[in-house]
């Protein structure tokens, strides 16, 4: 298996790029070598610019849920291309992926599109603020929010494979409103408020995705919410990842907690950009034109992002993989633990639904300071082990691996070899 002309392509891009990506998660600062460029994909499979074909567990970081280049959802884009790009105004389209959205979750009366889980999220926290008329919001550490100031603080995955605290040109007066609090642990949420009463709201990941997977705690979600409206605080559910992940709907329903307001990306847009925030009627009429709170966005609602957001959703809910994603993240679950026993490598694995991943360490992970006792070198290996074996996993220890409908018999195959060899390499390093 060659690399040349993503080592090429790489090189070239630095001119004109930051590190010749467009995010740094793409960026293989923690497993050492360079970033491989990709041609195409097909159904559970992507392809890189040199032929080499590898099942993909990265999945676009969430929103490719029906494989890659579903028929339907190529059909319903082309369709839309051919009215016009973006208009400026209402399209039907919009109202269509808005009630399928809705219905989809029981605490969303109406929801707002905007283009990115970056933005949806810093709009329904501006939103959480605009209702309660109070400034502070208290995140969890390891939980990743999107890249705005305000939440850019103990933010999870790709500063913590940078080893970045938090971000430089961020000021100080931009995160004095933002109270960090340890994920599966109330006490830590309590405390902020007996010292602030000016709190808005919570947000959090209902399953944690980027700092690895971590899963809250039996009812830890639906304490902190039943404790907030004690409060008159506002539970913000980041569902920009697990949003349609684990069921037809939220994270939040499975585990008992309906949020207040509610945040969306990824898999809304199938491969578009596309987020997305919603609440109940007398929460959302806080925004503009109904009420104070302005947001706006020239491309939000965009017609071919809509196409592909509505076939998406409409697949998948005929589809309803999700009992196949349970059973075929226990498969590699399996699949992983038996390779950590015959090779003899501490290996803790954490899933939900069609989210998972290893964390190289003996501890379990139920926050961020226990996944970061994982040995990222140890990592590094496996993922290049998995690369070579046509695995794409994403090069960073806390980064959530994603299941596609579209993964087969044969993948899976692929992927129990693929897991067998890395793991032996490890053991050869230990
Ligand atoms: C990916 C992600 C975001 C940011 O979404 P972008 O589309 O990358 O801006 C926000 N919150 C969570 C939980 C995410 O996983």
């Amino acid at each position: 298996m060659g690399f040349k002309k993503s080592q090429k392509l790489y090189e070239k891009g630095l001119v004109n790029l930051v590190g010749a990506v467009n995010s740094p998660v793409r960026a293989f600062t923690s497993v050492g070598g360079n970033p491989l460029f990709i041609k195409r994909g097909r159904g559970s499979q992507i392809i890189d610019v040199d032929g080499n074909k590898y099942v993909d567990l990265v999945l676009s970081y969430g929103p490719m849920i029906l494989g890659h280049r579903h028929k339907k959802v190529q059909k319903a884009v082309h369709k839309a291309l051919k009215n016009g790009y973006s208009f400026g105004a209402s399209t039907e389209n919009e109202i269509t992926l808005a009630k399928i959205v809705c219905d989809a979750f029981p605490g969303m009366d109406k929801v707002r599109f905007v283009n990115s889980g970056t933005e949806a999220v810093l709009s329904g926290v501006r939103l959480a603020r605009a209702y309660t008329g109070k400034d502070k919001i208290i995140k969890f550490s390891g939980c990743y929010h999107g890249h705005q100031d305000s939440l850019l603080v103990a933010a999870g995955s790709g500063l913590a494979t940078l080893s970045i605290p938090g971000s430089k040109g961020v000021p100080k007066e931009a995160v004095k409103n933002t109270l960090i609090a340890t994920y599966n642990d109330l006490d830590s949420v309590k405390k902020h408020f007996e010292e602030h009463s000016d709190i808005a709201g919570v947000i959090i990941e209902p399953v944690g995705g980027n700092m690895g997977v971590v899963i809250p705690q039996n009812g830890f979600l639906k304490e902190l919410k039943d404790f907030l409206h004690t409060k008159g605080a506002l539970l913000i559910a980041d569902e920009v990842m697990t949003g349609f992940r684990s069921k037809f709907g939220g994270a939040q329903e499975l585990l008992g907690a309906e949020a207040d307001i509610t945040c969306l990306g990824k898999v809304i847009g199938g491969g578009f950009p596309v987020g997305a925030y919603g609440a109940r009627n007398e929460i959302m009429e806080c925004v503009a034109p109904l009420g104070g709170m302005y947001q706006a966005g020239t491309l939000s609602g965009n017609p071919i992002a809509m196409a592909g957001g509505i076939s998406t959703l409409k697949e998948l809910k005929r589809q309803n993989p999700y009992e196949k994603f349970s059973h075929i993240g226990e498969r590699i679950e399996t699949i992983l633990l038996h390779a950590g026993k015959k090779y003899n490598v501490d290996v803790t694995v954490n899933r939900f639904g069609s989210m998972m991943n290893p964390f190289f360490t003996k501890v379990a992970v139920t926050n961020f300071a226990q996944a970061q006792t994982s040995d990222t070198s140890k990592f590094a290996i496996f993922f290049w082990e998995m690369i070579k074996n046509g695995v794409f996993l994403p090069p960073s220890q806390f980064e959530a691996w994603f299941l596609s409908s579209a993964i087969s018999e044969e993948d899976i195959s692929k992927i129990e070899n693929a897991v067998d060899k890395s793991f032996q390499k490890i053991q050869e390093s230990q």
